[in-house]
């Protein structure tokens, strides 16, 4: 996993941890820290809570006993005024749900010398780019792409299917559903669904003509 190499000689940077849902992220971004902890490094942890469903917010121990709680956010402004003087690494879990300005704070963070690991879904359920995550994956040093395993077919799974009553949801809901009833599943691009309104229009005169 590219998150062992080292920058250490040369300052801070970015590395992002990016993919679907399910794929990991969080676990991977917890071995960073708990990593980081163990070199004895002062960490912060932030994660946003926009979505009430991803507020699960954690603590991240380390076997000496030293302990990093995630502080929940809603803005990177209040990671800019939550941070301390001594902190070496950042890290940022659920970055998707940040507004742009999470860009500016990280390239700053990582030009004062500080370590930032940002984690988050890269795509949204339409499997297009999601919020801020194209730009941090352009500044960052290191990217990775995890991917979960496909419900349908077992195969890896790249994208988010959201399902509304069990349905796949249409292209034009809306991006974050805040505090509704859907589900997601983790899939593959061939078992993926966002159907469209003009799909759903092309689709029934060509259904209507083969049953005559
Ligand atoms: P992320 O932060 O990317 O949403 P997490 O780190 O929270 O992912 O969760 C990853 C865990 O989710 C996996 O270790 C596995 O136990 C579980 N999981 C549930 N569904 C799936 C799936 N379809 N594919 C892979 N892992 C899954
Ligand atoms: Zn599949």
């Amino acid at each position: 996993m590219n998150s062992d190499l080292h920058f250490s000689r040369s300052g801070g940077w970015i590395e992002v941890i990016c993919g679907v849902m399910f794929s990991g992220k969080s676990e991977e971004l917890i071995r960073r820290v708990r990593r980081a902890i163990i070199a004895r490094r002062k960490v912060q942890v932030f994660k946003s809570h926009l979505d009430e469903r991803y507020a699960g917010i954690y603590h991240i121990s380390s076997h000496d006993g030293r302990t990093v709680q995630a502080v929940p956010v809603d803005t990177p402004e209040q990671i800019a005024r939550g941070l301390e003087p001594d902190t070496q690494v950042v890290a940022i879990d659920e970055a998707q749900f940040l507004d742009p300005s999470v860009v500016a704070l990280a390239t700053s963070l990582a030009d004062r010398g500080i370590r930032v690991i940002v984690a988050g879904t890269d795509t949204d359920f339409r499997g297009e780019p999601f919020g801020a995550m194209p730009q941090l994956l352009a500044v960052a040093e290191v990217v990775d792409k995890l991917h979960a395993i496909c419900v349908r077919c077992g195969n890896p799974a790249s994208r988010n299917q959201r399902l509304i009553g069990g349905r796949p949801a249409r292209y034009d809901s809306p991006t974050i559903m805040v505090g509704s009833a859907e589900t997601y599943e983790a899939r593959c691009r061939s078992c993926h669904s966002v159907p469209r309104r003009d799909e759903e229009q092309l689709v029934m005169p060509a259904v209507a003509t083969m049953s005559t």
